[in-house]
């Protein structure tokens, strides 16, 4: 079987409410649906992140993937760019993955069997997900506009009662370390059992930091893993010395050549794999074997992804056998999939996907209406907060 044509679709799906973050607001996900053909007739999809860029990218690795059949994930790696990272003649690792996954996809249909199977074989039929918590601005209908502890625990039973989650994470860097750091008291008080995560994405100095961590350990909070606390190698790893806390990350770490220094220098105890950042289903498990090599943890990082991706993600946890965290997802923040049947939380755990390849098929009429939207409205700008243009958040606060 031979690839014969590439094709990418840009979609805009809507968050129910603006989501805020360390550096703006997320108002939905601009995503690019890859479809390939192939000379026996079977189409593979794929997803990753949209918008002009990635369409560019993936038109210029046309000429290097015609002919390649859709198991030949390793050449397809080759050729791409893995390596010949720093080049201009690279392939953005976003871009590579959403191909990937299209290969592999055909692949699996081809073969009559799931894209897990395809990786080495499922070690679980379903994955732990984490209950995603985010201060959001009010959206439509009055959904939203959580800004105290109250209102955080409150979001937080209602996910928990809707989906059953029990792990937690709160996406920080939005309110003043100090306000933040009452939401984090207030929800470890209401839900002590559930294992919870911090995440500021590195809006913190390296002296917030180490401020922050001396108040967890004065008031015995005991978190499953703070995530990017502070920015890049350096400041993670002068920060980490000072910590009990295991230190994840899915920002300073996440690129194959940052792996041999973020080793040597231990700037943190936990990587978020993800489909999509590390250049598709290979390179991650590449990474994964690092980790083992080196008792590095594994835990798997989210950034809104529609239908496609998610059974991406779930056919990579179910084939990774080191991943020993609960996933992210933002699949519950959305309005709408663009997959024929959107995945269902039970008990906080998505089913892995069964069928042929990703085991998912595409909702046209939403990939058409959602076409329609990211062609009204652009791609979706995360990185800008109108209300606040000026924000730093880094400043120290006890
Ligand atoms: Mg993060």
């Amino acid at each position: 079987m031979k690839i014969t044509d590439i094709k990418v679709t840009p979609v805009t799906v809507p968050m129910e409410a603006p989501l805020r973050w360390s550096m703006g607001v997320e108002t939905g996900t601009t995503r690019a649906i890859i479809e390939v053909s192939t000379d026996e007739g079977i189409t593979g999809i794929g997803e990753t992140y949209g918008g002009n860029a990635i369409e560019h990218a993936i038109e210029a690795a046309k000429p290097y993937i015609l002919g390649l059949d859709p198991l030949e994930t390793g050449i397809l790696n080759h050729r791409l760019g893995v390596f010949c990272i720093g080049y201009e003649t690279a392939v953005p690792a976003v871009a590579r993955a959403g191909i990937e996954m299209a290969f592999l996809d055909a692949a699996g249909k081809a073969l009559n069997r799931p894209i897990h199977s395809l990786l080495g074989g499922a070690v679980r039929d379903r994955v732990e997900t984490a209950a995603y918590l985010f201060f959001r601005y009010e959206g439509e209908g009055g959904i939203g506009g959580e800004s105290t502890a109250e209102e955080m625990v409150e979001r937080t039973e209602e996910l928990i009662s809707r989906y059953g989650f029990r792990v937690l994470k709160l996406k920080g860097g939005v309110l003043p370390p100090k306000v933040e750091f009452e939401v984090v008291r207030q929800l470890q008080k209401r839900f002590p059992d559930s294992p919870l995560r911090w995440d500021p994405n590195a809006a913190w100095s390296v002296e917030t930091s180490l401020q922050v961590l001396r108040r967890l350990d004065a008031e015995n909070i005991e978190l499953e893993y703070l995530e990017d606390p502070t920015w890049n190698l350096e400041g993670m790893s002068l920060v980490r010395k000072a910590s009990t806390i295991p230190f994840a990350t899915n920002m300073c770490l996440v690129a194959w050549e940052q792996l041999a220094p973020g080793i040597q220098m231990r700037s943190v105890d936990i990587i978020l794999s993800d489909v999509h950042f590390w250049g598709g289903f290979r390179q991650n498990q590449r990474m994964m074997a690092v980790c083992d090599a080196f008792h590095l943890g594994v835990g798997m990082h989210s950034d809104r992804e529609l239908g496609i991706s998610t059974a991406a993600m779930l056919h990579l946890a179910a084939a990774s056998p080191s991943l020993v965290y609960a996933i992210d997802s933002h699949y519950h923040d959305q309005v709408a999939d663009i997959i024929t049947q959107p995945f269902q939380y039970k008990d906080g755990f998505f089913d892995v996907p069964q069928g042929p390849g990703l085991g998912v098929e595409i909702n046209w009429d939403n990939v058409e209406k959602y076409n329609r939207l990211y062609r009204e409205q652009g791609q979706v700008n995360e990185f800008y907060d109108t209300r606040r243009p000026n924000w730093v958040p880094a400043l120290p606060i006890f």
